[in-house]
């Protein structure tokens, strides 16, 4: 039961993501999250290690999209545009609909996606429900409200137990 919620692989940061073999692999577009996934939570400056991320994926031609929960569409916008990313705010995860409505719009097939996120109940779970590879990441900020620090209490928990496949 709990094999959606586990990540497919497992990153310290995005950093550490074998953005080449992803792309040999035939994947064009990399769905991620974005409060601390690519930045801290609400922080919109893309620093000089996310710049060259960001130019990387556009080398090897993957297609970075933003799928994020934030109900403000101004936070997600002001990230997004100038980093010339394409985005989805108020997402709905861990519906996996968010997804399969992404799939229908850039015409792909769920092999041709993956998706980068720093939360097992909502990034990994709604994506892994949709069929894509998922990829979890360590949260850029650790600083967090309490809603969510009590959530992660539950998602370590879930992360210790699918370590091993179950
Ligand atoms: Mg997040």
């Amino acid at each position: 039961m709990f094999r959606n919620f586990r990540a497919d692989y497992r990153y310290p940061s995005i950093y550490q993501i074998p953005l080449e073999t992803i792309s040999s692999d035939g994947v064009k577009y990399i769905f991620t999250d974005l409060d601390n996934t690519l930045v801290a939570d609400g922080a919109v400056e893309t620093d000089f290690q996310l710049s060259n991320w960001l130019a990387q994926t556009k080398l090897l031609g993957l297609e970075v999209v933003i799928i994020s929960n934030n109900k403000s569409e101004q936070r997600v916008a002001d990230f997004a545009n100038p980093n010339n990313l394409a985005y989805r705010y108020r997402s709905g995860k861990p519906s996996p609909d968010v997804f399969y409505e992404m799939m229908d719009k850039y015409d792909i097939e769920v092999e041709e996606a993956i998706m980068i996120g720093d939360r097992i109940t909502t990034d990994i779970f709604g994506a892994n429900r949709a069929g894509l590879t998922t990829i979890l990441v360590e949260p850029v900020d650790p600083k967090e409200p309490f809603g969510i620090r009590c959530m992660r209490i539950i998602e370590n928990i879930l992360a210790k137990l699918t370590k091993e496949d179950v």
